[in-house]
């Protein structure tokens, strides 16, 4: 599904350049170095294709791919910064409202959580801001390769405690690995079926 059919669009730095509003849509939103490339990368079968980490301070850009002729696929600026600055990191999150609010394709956002890191509060504020723009979301643990056998079931915990607390949070939590694949179909499944 979708492997080979998909192509960049744009990129979008205010909310006029966004492409007509007539597909179905996701957004992939997460804290940067998350892995979000590489998923992206790893869904659609493109290496290369999402470019890896923006730098803080410099453009965010919200960047357009279409998946074949009836999906937008949305990369979400990444997250985080240790050291953004506060200006930006307040343009960034205005940008991330309106685009939440004035999407009507939108059936559902990613949320990437680092499984060996669980949820951060900087995870918490996007979650709540998806509560507030009444966007469902759901969970994609990352790096699932890299995560101890020891730490799996804690890790899980806390995100499932975590998502209780957000009316928006779809229960399901999805593990995936760009390195193994794990959950690569799974999640390219889960996308195709949102009409
Ligand atoms: P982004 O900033 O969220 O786009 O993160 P990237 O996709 O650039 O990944 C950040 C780092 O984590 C890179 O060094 C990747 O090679 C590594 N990485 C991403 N996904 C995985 C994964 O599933 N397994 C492992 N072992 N490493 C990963």
């Amino acid at each position: 599904l979708f492997v080979g059919e998909v192509e960049f669009l744009k990129g979008v730095v205010a909310m006029d350049g966004l492409p007509p509003d007539d597909r179905v849509e996701v957004c992939f939103a997460g804290r940067s170095n998350v892995g979000k490339s590489s998923l992206i990368n790893a869904l659609t079968g493109r290496k290369g294709l999402a470019r890896a980490s923006n730098t803080p301070g410099r453009t965010q850009e919200i960047n357009y791919f279409t998946l074949a002729d009836s999906h937008f696929l949305v990369d979400l600026p990444g997250y985080g910064f240790a050291n953004a600055p506060l200006a930006k990191v307040k343009e960034w999150q205005a940008l991330l409202k309106q685009y939440l609010a004035g999407r009507v394709g939108l059936r559902r956002a990613f949320v990437l959580i680092d499984f060996r890191h669980g949820v951060k509060a900087v995870d918490e504020e996007i979650m709540s801001l998806l509560d507030g723009s009444a966007v469902t979301f759901q969970c994609v643990l990352t790096k699932a390769d890299k995560v101890k056998a020891a730490d799996r079931d804690r890790v899980l915990a806390q995100v499932r405690e975590k998502l209780a607390k957000h009316p928006a949070a779809f229960p399901e939590i999805v593990t995936t690995s760009s390195e193994t694949g794990d959950g690569i179909p799974t999640l390219r499944a889960i996308i195709a079926g949102l009409a």
